[in-house]
């Protein structure tokens, strides 16, 4: 089954919610960096928690991009996606080794940056500190304290024996202003001690983990949920040679006359999807003849 999200409204529109289904997402980022268990599940849920806030986004050609620095050993991770799922992204520490379950331990204190690019001259650019990191709770305190808006964020990740994804996702739920007391304080209930990587592990889609939600197991009483769109969610990069002879050219002319100086073709590795890209002395000549490089 292909990953995929869901966007809708619930409880007569007083509540919004994006859910996803990424299992194929973070076995790609697994196989792409060579993610040990912890970090498959750090960046899974990374990248889970990216998507869903790429489908925010109110323009076609807004990117949103998740950036956590931090003390752990993990030391940090960046996520980038688009408004139409895709997402993409890479660790500082691939390999650490660490029980798959020790978030807390790989990450621990640090600042989560959330920056959205909506085509202005500079990004918009929030910090938070990490509350829990966990990534899902430092979410739900980003929303909390820099968009003023109450949410609950969850995320899992879950692996197999061999070490690939079985089964990755989750949801991102926000009140409106308008909410009432009765819908917030289901909520609360409803949300206490929830876990979408149980319900995940169960085989549960998008779609069953929002109706589920918005159903009291107690009383049976259940709450409109209406799905408005559904997109994919796919790990993919759009590096190209052109985009990462920009990044070549602005190392700088002093840079590029030492690689030039070498004689020995130089090799970049794109960072979210190790394509590598070799340029030779005669095309890093070329760019310093086109008069291209600024400094
Ligand atoms: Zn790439």
């Amino acid at each position: 089954m292909s990953d995929y999200m869901i966007r809708g409204m619930a409880a007569n529109d007083q509540v919004r919610f994006f859910a996803a289904a990424s299992t194929n997402t973070v076995e790609q980022a697994r196989i792409t960096h060579g993610l040990s268990p912890v970090v498959t599940n750090a960046l899974g849920r990374l990248l889970t928690a990216g998507a869903l806030m790429g489908a925010m986004c109110k323009n076609d050609t807004d990117k949103l991009t998740l950036r956590i620095q931090c003390q752990g050993p993990i030391k940090g991770m960046l996520v980038t996606a688009d408004s139409k799922g895709n997402v993409k992204g890479y660790v500082s520490e691939p390999e650490l080794l660490l029980p798959a379950k020790d978030l807390k331990e790989a990450i621990d204190l640090g600042v989560l940056s959330v920056i959205k690019d909506i085509g202005l001259k500079e990004p918009y650019m929030g910090d938070t500190h990490l509350v829990a990191s966990n990534i899902a709770e430092d979410l739900t305190y980003y929303f909390a304290t820099s968009d003023q808006i109450p949410s609950s964020v969850a995320l899992g990740v879950l692996q197999n024996d061999d070490l690939t994804v079985r089964a990755a996702g989750g949801f991102i739920i926000q009140l409106m202003p308008f909410a009432d007391e009765e819908i917030i304080s289901y909520l609360e209930t409803r949300l206490k001690g929830y876990s979408v990587t149980a319900e995940l592990d169960r085989g549960k889609t998008p779609e069953d983990i929002i109706r589920d939600i918005f159903t009291d197991p107690a009383g049976g009483k259940s709450y409109d949920v209406s799905v408005t769109d559904t997109l994919p969610c796919v790990y993919c990069c759009d590096c190209s040679k052109e985009r990462v002879e920009q990044a070549v050219i602005s190392l700088g002319r002093r840079e590029l006359a030492a690689m030039i100086a070498d004689e020995k073709p130089i090799e970049v590795v794109c960072d979210f999807c190790r394509t590598k890209y070799s340029f030779a002395p005669e095309e890093l000549l070329r760019m310093l003849s086109e008069g291209r490089v600024k400094n």
